[in-house]
C-alpha cells in the first residue's frame, strides 16, 4: 500500500510518500510560502535528482495539486498514476481529550478537530486545511488523523491539572494536554528494541528538543509526565519560545506596556527562548558558535537552556523515582555534540556516565552514548514521526477494509 503522509502548516506543507510493503520513502518533499509571492516546491524522489519550482500557490487545495502532478511527473514522479496512492495520513497538533489515538477521518472526527480550533488556534486550522485539500485532490482515498497529543492521553490527573479552579477545566478543558507525541512514542519504542529489553520493564525520559521542545517520562510504555501544557509553550526554554515562566509575568507585562493578548502571546511565543536572551539567533547552531567564540549573551543562552533541561530531566527522574534510559531526539538532540555533553556531566548524582568519543560519533542510527559503568543508559535516537503517520495509516485503513469485507 503506498501512503501519503502531509503535515501542513498555515503557510506550508510537508509530504513524504511510503510504500508500506517495505517502509520505503518513495519522495519527499516540501511546498512553502503557500499564499505569498513566488511559492516554492521542493522535491526530492529517492534516489533521484532534487527538484525545485517556484510558482504561485494561493491555498492549500493547489499545493496538494502540484504536489500529485511531481509525484506523477515524468521526470521526477516515482508513480505512473496517483490512484496508486491509497491512503492518506496527516499530522494533526491537537487532538485534545477527543482522541486517544490516530483516527480515520470521518465528518464527527472533523466536527471534533473543529471544536478543537479554540485551542490550538495557531495550529489546528492549517491542519484542518491539508485535510479538506486532500479530500478535494484525492476523494475517495481514506484520509487518517495522527495526533501529537495522543500518546499523552495517558497521563494521570494529578500530572495533568493545573491547580487552579476546578470550573476552567470543567468549562474550557484547561489542562496539560503535551506534544510530539509521536515523537516521544516512537523514540521509546526505539530504545527498548535497541537495548532488547522490554518496554515495560524501563523507566525512560524522552528529550525531543528541536525549535520546539519536550520531555517526556514514560513509564510501562505510557507517557505519566510531559513538559508542554494546554499549549506548546510550557516548559523547556525553546528557539523562540519561553517556556516556564511565573504567570503572574504575563498580566504584570500587559499592564506595564499596555499589550494586547495577541502581543503578549506573539512576544512569548515569537520573541523568547534563545533568541532573546542571546539576541543573536533562536539556532542552537548560532548560540553554540558564539560560546564559542566568548561571546557573552550567547553563552548565558546556553547556559540557561542547559540548566533548564537538565532541572526537567531530575524532576523526572523523581517522578518516576528513577530513570533507566535518557533518549535525546530532534534537531538540538540528535545533533548537538556540546547540548548532550553539558546535560550528561552534570548528572552524575543519577549515575549518568557519557563517553566522550562516543557522544562525539554523527550518525543516523540510534545509537549509544553511555559508558558500560553508567547506570542510566543515554541514548540518540533519530525521530521519524512520518513513520509512525504512515504506520497508523496502514494499521486503521487495512482494519476498515477487513471490517468492511
Ligand atoms: P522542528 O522543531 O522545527 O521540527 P528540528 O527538530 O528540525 O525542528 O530542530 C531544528 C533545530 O535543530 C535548529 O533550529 C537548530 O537549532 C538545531 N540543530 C540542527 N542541527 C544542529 C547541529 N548540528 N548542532 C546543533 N543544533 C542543531
Amino acid at each position: 500500500m503506498k501512503i501519503l503522509v502531509i503535515n501542513a502548516g498555515s503557510s506550508s506543507l510537508k509530504y513524504q510518500l511510503y510504500d508500506m510493503t517495505t517502509e520505503a520513502v518513495l519522495a519527499k518533499g516540501l511546498v512553502e510560502r503557500i499564499g505569498m509571492d513566488s511559492s516554492i516546491l521542493n522535491h526530492e524522489p529517492t534516489g533521484g535528482q532534487e527538484i525545485s519550482e517556484v510558482s504561485e500557490i494561493l491555498e492549500h487545495t493547489t499545493a496538494i495539486r502540484k504536489v500529485l502532478d511531481m509525484l506523477v511527473h515524468k521526470e521526477h514522479g516515482v508513480l505512473q498514476s496517483v490512484d496508486e496512492i491509497q491512503a492518506v495520513g496527516h499530522r494533526v497538533v491537537h487532538g485534545g481529550e477527543a482522541f486517544k489515538g490516530s483516527a480515520i477521518v470521518t465528518q464527527e472526527a472533523k466536527s471534533e478537530i473543529r471544536r478543537l480550533f479554540d485551542l490550538a488556534p495557531l495550529h489546528n486550522p492549517a491542519c484542518m486545511m491539508g485535510i479538506s485539500a486532500a479530500e478535494i485532490n484525492m476523494p475517495n482515498v481514506p484520509q487518517v488523523v495522527v495526533f501529537d497529543t495522543a500518546f499523552h492521553q495517558t497521563m494521570p490527573e494529578k500530572a495533568y491539572l493545573y491547580a487552579i479552579p476546578r470550573v476552567l477545566y470543567k468549562k474550557y478543558r484547561v489542562r496539560r494536554y503535551g506534544f510530539h507525541g509521536t515523537s516521544h512514542y516512537y523514540v521509546s519504542q526505539k530504545a527498548a528494541e535497541f537495548l532488547n529489553r522490554p518496554l515495560e520493564d524501563l523507566k525512560i525520559i524522552t528529550c525531543h528538543i528541536g525549535n520546539g521542545g519536550s520531555l517526556t517520562a514514560i513509564q510501562n510504555g505510557e507517557s505519566v509526565d510531559t513538559s508542554m501544557g494546554l499549549t506548546p509553550l510550557e516548559g523547556l526554554m525553546m528557539g523562540t519560545r519561553s517556556g516556564d515562566l511565573d504567570p503572574a509575568v504575563v498580566p504584570f507585562v500587559m499592564n506595564k506596556e499596555d499589550l494586547t493578548i495577541n502581543e503578549v502571546n506573539s512576544m512569548l511565543n515569537k520573541h523568547s527562548g534563545l533568541l532573546a536572551i542571546s539576541g543573536v539567533s533562536s539556532d542552537m547552531r548560532d548560540i553554540t558558535d558564539g560560546m564559542a567564540a566568548g561571546e557573552p549573551n550567547s553563552t548565558l543562552a546556553f547556559e540557561m537552556y542547559e540548566y533548564r533541561l537538565r532541572k526537567y530531566i531530575g524532576s523526572y527522574a523523581a517522578a518516576m523515582n528513577g530513570v533507566d534510559v535518557i533518549v535525546f531526539t530532534a534537531g538540538v538532540g540528535e545533533n548537538s555534540v556540546v547540548v548532550r555533553q553539558r546535560v550528561c556531566e552534570n548528572l552524575s548524582y543519577l549515575g549518568v556516565d557519557v563517553d566522550e568519543a562516543l557522544n562525539a560519533v554523527r550518525s543516523r542510527e540510534p545509537r549509544r552514548i553511555s559508558t558500560a559503568n553508567s547506570k542510566v543508559e543515554v541514548l540518540v535516537i533519530p525521530t521519524n514521526e512520518e513513520l509512525v503517520i504512515a504506520r497508523d495509516t496502514f494499521r486503521l485503513v487495512q482494519e476498515q477494509n477487513s471490517t468492511n469485507s
